[in-house]
């Protein structure tokens, strides 16, 4: 029998809300017993004010989740890795790589579970088009391109953290192209140059463009905008010597030379969980800063463009 390990929930926002709370309801290997949120409370398990109160009144919890905003997530993660828990970061794991790389060394150090969680990875399109460009079938990859547009409005209604430091502004979407491309490609990627657009009255961008290279060669090119809309674009085509493989709706659609492939349906946070369970039975991490890197080489790379103000 699988063993069930007893989890807080720190940050009851829009994530929270939305995806964490209905998968850990559905998974049978943890226990919900306690959240932590200054402005809000789970129904039906102890509620505190914030991560220290929580661990200091749940001795027998075993591991957090962490769904705050990035710019909170190193100090709410230490806490839980001083006190012995194993800790699943929502993404980005942190505002800065070396917070992350930080937090890597001493959850080793402590024998816990660290776990930097990047649900786009989880996309059903996801495992089937890294396997299709690993394998043979796929030949050398050309070009990739990747469009991540959406209407900042209507995603991040009220979101003032997004345009803090550490916020990541058009790159809070965006990560998640990065997270998929650097998770697919059975090569890596090196950036070359970046633009980065923000309002005048923002401390992040609200739109970015990425030029890189892959090590075989293929430019690799991303293109982030929150100015787009009605619909939103989140898409990624791969050329390869044996035709395009696109990804559509941010990895729940798939096609190959044009043929389109059955993925099955969306499961994202609930594979996440399944995930996170596994590492603790198995006494693993799971820790690649690479997508969070890319950022952070476009802010050190880039091209900084001041752009009208956004009117927050
Ligand atoms: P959110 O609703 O704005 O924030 C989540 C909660 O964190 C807030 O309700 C707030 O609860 C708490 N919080 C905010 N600022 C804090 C602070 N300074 N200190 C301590 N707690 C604070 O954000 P979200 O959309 O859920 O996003 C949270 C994380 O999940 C982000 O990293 C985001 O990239 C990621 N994510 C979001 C989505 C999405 O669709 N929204 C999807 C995937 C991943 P209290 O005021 O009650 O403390």
């Amino acid at each position: 029998m699988k063993p069930v390990y007893k989890l807080g929930v720190i940050g009851i926002g829009k994530i929270a809300r939305d995806q964490h709370l209905p998968a850990i309801a559905a998974q049978p290997g943890f226990e919900l017993v306690a959240c932590a949120s200054r402005n809000a409370s789970v129904e039906g398990v102890s509620n505190y004010q914030d991560i220290d109160a929580l661990l200091a009144a749940e001795p027998s919890i075993e591991a957090v989740s962490l769904c705050a905003p990035p710019q909170v997530r190193y100090a709410q993660a230490l806490a839980a890795l001083e006190a012995g828990k194993h800790v699943m970061l929502e993404k980005p794991p942190g505002a800065s790589v070396s917070e992350v790389e930080a937090l890597h060394e001493i959850a080793r150090a402590r024998g816990c579970t660290l776990f930097a969680s990047w649900h786009s990875r989880a996309a059903s399109a996801v495992e089937p088009a890294r396997a299709w460009l690993a394998s043979k079938d796929a030949g050398a990859i050309r070009t990739v391109e990747v469009r991540w547009k959406e209407d900042v409005r209507r995603w991040h209604p009220g979101q003032q953290w997004i345009w803090e430091p550490g916020g990541l502004g058009v790159f809070d979407p965006g990560i998640n192209a990065l997270s998929i491309v650097t998770r697919i490609l059975p090569h890596e990627i090196a950036l070359r140059g970046a633009t980065l657009t923000i309002p005048s009255d923002t401390s992040t961008p609200i739109a970015a463009e990425l030029d890189c290279i892959a090590t075989n060669g293929a430019p690799v090119r991303a293109v982030f905008d929150w100015r787009h809309g009605p619909v939103e674009e989140w898409d990624i085509d791969i050329d390869t010597d044996a035709g395009r493989l696109s990804m559509r709706e941010g990895g729940k659609r798939l096609s190959i030379a044009g043929k389109e492939i059955d993925v099955g349906a969306e499961r994202e946070y609930p594979a996440l969980y399944e995930h996170f369970h596994e590492l603790i039975a198995t006494k693993q991490g799971d820790v690649d800063v690479r997508p969070l890197r890319l950022v952070a080489d476009a802010y050190l790379n880039g091209r900084h463009v001041e752009t009208e103000a956004f009117g927050r």
